[in-house]
């Protein structure tokens, strides 16, 4: 998926996340929504959702470490579960817990749009294990999934002010 898809649907994401439905996202404190630290708060998450594309050389962050796209093959180790909780430990170990809480939501909405597509991702890479869904990156409905996105977006940021 293109990296402007994965930015949108984080965004739509913390969003979800700030309204805690069915108080799924207890387990983390967030701050308020207007607030600097809820900024900081998707910043962090826009970052984690550009990270399993460091593996891929002609991606946004791939293209400035281009060492991680010749060492890693694309969608393999970086797009997987350990990955996502190794480096959100990793990061865990910088930031609080909600800004840690930030990064794997990012991550992980990564990995789960990557997984709709025909390439799939191995989520527990190593094991050849793919999980793959039908959509074509940059396809029609990755199109229809970024303006529906931010039509939500839009939607959720009229309710909440
Ligand atoms: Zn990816």
């Amino acid at each position: 998926m293109m990296f402007k898809t994965h930015r949108i649907f984080i965004i739509l994401f913390c969003l979800v996340v700030y309204l805690n439905p069915y108080n799924l996202f207890n387990w983390i404190s967030l701050p308020n929504l207007f607030s600097f630290e809820f900024l900081i708060f998707i910043l962090i998450a826009i970052f984690a959702s550009m990270v399993p594309d460091i593996d891929n050389p002609s991606s946004k962050l791939g293209k400035n470490v281009k060492i991680f796209g010749y060492v890693f093959k694309h969608r393999g180790f970086f797009h997987s579960l350990p990955a996502l909780l190794l480096f959100s430990w990793i990061f865990s170990n910088f930031v609080n817990n909600t800004y840690a809480a930030a990064f794997a939501l990012g991550y992980f909405s990564h990995l789960l749009l990557d997984n709709l597509t025909h390439q799939g991702i191995y989520w527990l890479y190593p094991f050849k294990f793919r999980v793959k869904g039908i959509v074509k990156s940059n396809g029609w409905f990755e199109k229809i999934l970024f303006y529906v996105c931010l039509l939500l977006i839009l939607i959720l940021l009229l309710l909440l002010i």
